[in-house]
C-alpha cells in the first residue's frame, strides 16, 4: 500500500512487532491436555492445571522449550545457560489463574536478527527476544452474556519481539511473512493468522526525519492478516502525522484495528495500564539449558527458506522469481523437488525448469481452484513427473497435456493411465501424413482459401481448426500453422 508521500519525506515511521505463535506441541505448556482442540466441543480439553485450580502444580513441556530454542537459533539469537519462568499478574476473565506464566528478565533467548529484502536491499531487523508463555482461555460474547471456553488455556505460546527497526508498514508485512515462513519450515507453528494461531501486535511511532529521540508510540492490536498489518500501520502512521501537524500531542495508548472500517480506535490509555507485578514462578524450577542439547537442536534444524531459495537457483538453475514462489511454502518446494527427482527426461536443469513451470502454473492453479493444500493434492509428485515425461517423449502434445492433467487431477489416476483410457493417439510425427491431411483441407475449403488470399485473417484460424479436427488434436498446432501457410502460398489459386 502506498503511504502518503509526505509521511515518507518529513517523518520517519518507527515500528516494532510482537508476534505470538501457538506452538504445535501435542500437549499443553504445563499439563498433559491435548492442544488439538480446534474442532472440539468447548471445555473438553481441560484439567485442574489449565483450569487454574488451587494447589495444582505445572510441569514444563520440554517440546515447547525445544521449539522455542529452534526458533531462536533460526533467528540468530543467543541462548543463555540459565532461564526461568515468571508470573505476570493481571485480572481478566479469560485468565484462569489470575496470572499468566511467562518470562520476564531471563528469557530463553535474546539478541538475534532477521534479514528481509525491501526494494532490492537486504534489511536487518533486530530480534530482542524469543520467549515462552501460555495462552489464555477464550471468551465468546453473546447478546447480554458471555461464555468461556477453556480449551485454549495453557496452550504453549511463543513470543517473538523485534527491535524498533522496521521503517514502513510494507516492511512490517515483509517481516511478518518472512517470520511465518521460518516458523512453518521449522514445523513449530501452523502460521495461520486467520485462525489466531499466529498473532501480531505492533508498536508504532513517528518522528521528524533526522531526530534520534523516539516519538510517543501507540500499540495496535487485532490485525488478522498480513494485509491488515500493513493497512493498519499505514493508517496509524498517517493519523499520527496529522495529529502532530495540527499540534496535538499523541497519546500513548492501545488501539484496535477495525478491519471493516479500515481505521484504528482507542482501546485503553496507558494511565490505566496494569502493573504486572512480575515475580519468579515459585512452582517451577529454573531451567538449566544444556549446551549439548542446544547444539543437538541446532544440528537438526531443517534447511530454511533463504538457503533453499539460493539452492534452487544454484542447483536447478531456476530464476529468482520461480525460486521465490516455490519456497514460500515448504510443502510446495518439497513437492517440486519430488517431481524433479521422479521425472526421467533429459538433464536436471531441463527437468527442473519443466517441473517448475508445471508446479507454478498448473498445479498451483488447480489446487487454488479446488481450495486444497499441496499436501492434499490428488496429483502426487510421481504423477506430475509422469506427465512431464509423456510431454518430453513427445507421446502427447502440450494441448493434450492440459487435458490429461485436468483428468488426472480430477480422478487421481496416473497421466499415462488417462492417456490409455481416453485412447489418445500419439501425435502425428509423420510429416507426410500431416501434409496429406492439410492438402485435403485446402481442397475441400475452396471458399475459405480464397478468403484467406483476400486477406481475411480469420480464414487461417478456421483452416487450422479444420486440420486439428481431422487429426483429432494429435498434430502440433505450430507445425500445422507453418505447413498450412507454406502450402497456401505455393498452391495456385483455383
Ligand atoms: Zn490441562
Amino acid at each position: 500500500m502506498a503511504m502518503d508521500t509526505e509521511v515518507a519525506t518529513d517523518f520517519e515511521v518507527v515500528i516494532g512487532l510482537e508476534v505470538h505463535a501457538q506452538l504445535l506441541t501435542k500437549s499443553k505448556m504445563f499439563c498433559t491436555c491435548s492442544t488439538d482442540y480446534a474442532n472440539a466441543a468447548p471445555n473438553t480439553h481441560v484439567c485442574p492445571v489449565c483450569m487454574g485450580m488451587p494447589g495444582v502444580l505445572p510441569v514444563i513441556n520440554q517440546g515447547a522449550v525445544a521449539y522455542t530454542i529452534m526458533t531462536a537459533l533460526s533467528l540468530n539469537c543467543t541462548i543463555p545457560e540459565y532461564s526461568k519462568f515468571d508470573r505476570k499478574n493481571y485480572p481478566y476473565p479469560d485468565l484462569m489463574k489470575g496470572y499468566q506464566i511467562s518470562q520476564y528478565d531471563i528469557p530463553l533467548s535474546k539478541n538475534g536478527y532477521l534479514l528481509i529484502e525491501y526494494e532490492g536491499q537486504a534489511r536487518r531487523i533486530g530480534i530482542t527476544r524469543v520467549h515462552l508463555e501460555e495462552d489464555t482461555a477464550r471468551l465468546l460474547h453473546f447478546d447480554g452474556y458471555s461464555l468461556i471456553d477453556i480449551n485454549r488455556s495453557g496452550t504453549p505460546l511463543m513470543e517473538i519481539v523485534s527491535e524498533p527497526d522496521i521503517r514502513s508498514p510494507e516492511e512490517a508485512r515483509l517481516y511478518m511473512q518472512k517470520l511465518r515462513e521460518i516458523l512453518v519450515y521449522l514445523g513449530v507453528s501452523s502460521g495461520r493468522m486467520e485462525e489466531g494461531s499466529l498473532r501480531c501486535d505492533a508498536n508504532i511511532s513517528i518522528r521528524p526525519r533526522g531526530q534520534q529521540k523516539l516519538g510517543v508510540k501507540t500499540e495496535i492490536k487485532n490485525m488478522n492478516s498480513f494485509r491488515s498489518v500493513e493497512r493498519a500501520l499505514a493508517y496509524e502512521a498517517q493519523r499520527q502525522v496529522e495529529l502532530l501537524r495540527a499540534g496535538i500531542p499523541i497519546q500513548q495508548e492501545t488501539r484496535g484495528w477495525v478491519e471493516t472500517k479500515g481505521i484504528t480506535v482507542a482501546q485503553r490509555s496507558k494511565e490505566y495500564a496494569h502493573d504486572y507485578r512480575y515475580f519468579p514462578e515459585p512452582d517451577l524450577p529454573p531451567l538449566i539449558i544444556n549446551r549439548a542439547w542446544v547444539e543437538g537442536l541446532r544440528a537438526q534444524l531443517p534447511e530454511l527458506p533463504d538457503a533453499r531459495r539460493a539452492r534452487y537457483m544454484d542447483e536447478y538453475g531456476l530464476s529468482a522469481q520461480d525460486a521465490n514462489v516455490l519456497t514460500e511454502e515448504k510443502a510446495l518446494g518439497d513437492y517440486f523437488e519430488q517431481v524433479v527427482a521422479a521425472s526421467q527426461a533429459s538433464d536436471r536443469w531441463t527437468r527442473a525448469k519443466a517441473a517448475a513451470n508445471l508446479v507454478i502454473n498448473d498445479v498451483v492453479r488447480l489446487l487454488k481452484a479446488n481450495s486444497i493444500s499441496v499436501e492434499e493434492s490428488p496429483l502426487p509428485p510421481a504423477a506430475s513427473a509422469n506427465l512431464l515425461d509423456l510431454l518430453a517423449r513427445g507421446r502427447i502434445t502440450g494441448r493434450q497435456g492440459k487435458e490429461v492433467l485436468e483428468e488426472a487431477f480430477a480422478s487421481g489416476k496416473m497421466p499415462e493411465t488417462v492417456v490409455q483410457e481416453k485412447g489418445i493417439e500419439p501425435p502425428i510425427s509423420d510429416q507426410g501424413a500431416l501434409e496429406r491431411i492439410i492438402e485435403e483441407v485446402i481442397t475441400n475449403n475452396a471458399k475459405v482459401v480464397s478468403d484467406y488470399r483476400a486477406g481475411k485473417t480469420n480464414a487461417l484460424q478456421y483452416l487450422i481448426g479444420q486440420v486439428m479436427k481431422q487429426t483429432r488434436g494429435q498434430a502440433k498446432a505450430d507445425s500445422v500453422r507453418t505447413i498450412l501457410i507454406t502450402k497456401l502460398d505455393e498452391t495456385p489459386p483455383a
